[in-house]
């Protein structure tokens, strides 16, 4: 059952993923978030899978959140009419701003100002770090570099200047037409790149409120200055992301491993979902199988605390888009099964709280006391489900609610489920319609204990403040597998 992996998998959707029925593949393998990455593709080929991704959803029964990310100011390598070069140690190259296209020895950038910038002895570093230059000399607008570490660079890929302060908005030109795009298209998370400060967050949030308040802002951790800011980043994002392949070139690499650990604890005590990225499952774009190094990335990840994994150029461009994704459910699934992972994370301090943490980790010590089988959040934000995920409870986190938006953009966080539930009119009545939902989905069956959290009196529009608890009675039998949520279904084959 896909729904027995708590931590979430998001996966780039790219060419390798570009039809509907990869679109299906990619969903029915496992993921629960879609990330569509502006700095590639047209505006054209992210609605193509808006769209589709949607449709598939409701077909499936298994919603997917859709996360536009955001360019941001990044450096990048232009074309090349063949889509790569080769880079040749030793032999010198030269970049600039006004090559229409790149050739072998011609790189080009869409930075304006490179050759203002770069010194001669400066560092280039290319492809999230991949290879290595070094400034020689500059004639006019080209600049000049020896290869010092080579090998096949591929059209667009990034480029960094490390140790160089630039002259950066965090949100481009290109960034807000896109943005007006997510906005238009109902995305359900926008992911900031090179976030520095609060204050940039608040500006985003200030564009989002205008058009679609109720669009989630993803704070891509990729900055020594947001390490700087890193609790008020947080305090001010509905999530966050450790976006490991520029934040690797920006700290340096030995210190990405105990900052990825920080920052993750830092999400998980400020109950933010986190998301690790970047080069995951690395190998798995040209191998079927991962290194033991990425089977073991991929666990500790989990380990240390994030919501969500996430696939880059594996399921973007990689030859095996569907076997990374059975192949990082897998890995998940058994650290979660393990001695190693620990739930009810819930403290027992007499901390000052405000009222829905404190119902979210009574329901948890509720579920924990009684071995309760599922935790069920009646709430039409999502935020107590969130909340009670931020705990971790063994017993399954269940969202209820008939706001699809909420049930859509809900995929992201660990552990929660999410199933859309008719208006009820009385709490016996809320009572009995999820004991049917959970029964006919296979979830629970007589005798079974549920904590449900609500906002009573039902009809008030009350916020969250009860917990009830409820043993199953219905003798019902489950529906028909195919008949299931896609992630309920016991005999779904993820393995492709
Ligand atoms: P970021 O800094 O935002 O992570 P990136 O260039 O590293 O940007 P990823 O999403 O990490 O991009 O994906 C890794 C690689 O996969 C990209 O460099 C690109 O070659 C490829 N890729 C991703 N999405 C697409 C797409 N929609 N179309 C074409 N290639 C893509
Ligand atoms: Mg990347
Ligand atoms: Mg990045």
């Amino acid at each position: 059952m896909l729904s027995e992996r708590r931590a979430k998998i998001v996966a780039t959707i790219g060419p390798a993923l570009s039809s509907k029925e990869n679109l299906k593949k990619a969903i029915e393998a496992g993921i629960n978030v879609a990330r569509l990455n502006f700095s590639h593709g047209s505006h054209e080929d992210h609605l193509f899978s808006i769209k589709t991704i949607k449709a598939l959803s409701k077909e499936l029964k298994a919603p997917v959140t859709i996360l536009q990310d955001l360019q941001g100011p990044k450096i990048r390598v232009g074309r090349f009419p063949e889509g790569s070069i080769e880079l040749t140690e030793g032999e010198v190259v030269s970049i600039s701003h006004n090559y229409e296209e790149g050739s072998q020895g011609k790189i080009p950038t869409d930075f304006k100002n490179i050759e203002k910038v770069c010194k001669p002895g400066a560092k280039i570093l290319m492809d999230d770090g991949l290879f290595e230059l070094v400034v020689k000399e500059i004639k006019g607008d080209e600049v000049f570099c020896k290869v010092i570490y080579g090998g096949t660079l591929k059209d667009r890929k990034g480029i960094n200047l490390p140790g160089l302060e630039l002259p950066i908005d965090c949100l481009t030109e290109k960034d807000l037409k896109d943005l007006e795009f997510g906005l238009e298209n109902n995305v359900d998370y926008v992911a900031l790149s090179f976030v520095r400060t609060g204050n940039d967050i608040k500006i985003l949030r200030d564009l989002i409120n205008k058009k679609n308040p109720h669009i989630k802002i993803i704070a891509k951790i990729e900055m020594l200055e947001a390490i700087d800011n890193l609790e008020e980043i947080i305090e001010l994002s509905d999530a966050v992301m450790v976006a490991r392949g520029d934040l690797a070139i920006e700290i340096g690499h030995t210190h990405l491993p105990a900052m990825q650990k920080k920052i993750i604890a830092l999400c998980n005590e400020m109950d933010r979902p986190v998301v690790t990225a970047t080069q995951m499952l690395d190998s798995m774009v040209h191998n079927p199988r991962p290194t033991r190094a990425e089977v073991t990335d991929v666990a500790n990840a989990v380990l240390d605390g994030s919501d969500a994994l996430m696939l880059s150029a594996e399921s973007a461009t990689g030859d095996h888009p569907f076997k990374c994704i059975s192949t990082m459910h897998e890995i998940i699934k058994e650290v979660e099964a393990g001695d190693g992972f620990f739930y009810y994370d819930i403290s027992l301090d007499p901390d000052l709280v405000e009222g829905p943490e404190a119902i979210a980790a009574s329901a948890c010590l509720t579920a924990m006391k009684i071995d309760a089988n599922a935790i069920v959040c009646l709430s039409t934000s999502g935020r107590t489900a969130t909340l009670v995920s931020g705990f971790r409870p063994k017993a399954r986190v269940i969202s209820m609610t008939k706001i699809e938006d909420t049930l859509n953009a809900l995929e992201l966080p660990w552990g929660i489920q999410t199933f859309a539930i008719d208006t009820y009119n009385s709490t016996d009545e809320a009572i009995e319609n999820v004991e049917e939902i959970l029964v006919k989905y296979g979830l629970v069956s007589e005798g079974d204990k549920i904590v449900l959290t609500l906002g009573v009196p039902v009809l008030s529009g009350t916020k969250t403040n009860s917990i009830i608890v409820h043993t199953v009675t219905s003798k019902t039998a489950p529906l028909a597998d195919n008949d299931l949520p896609l992630r309920c279904r016991e005999k779904f084959k993820n393995e492709k």
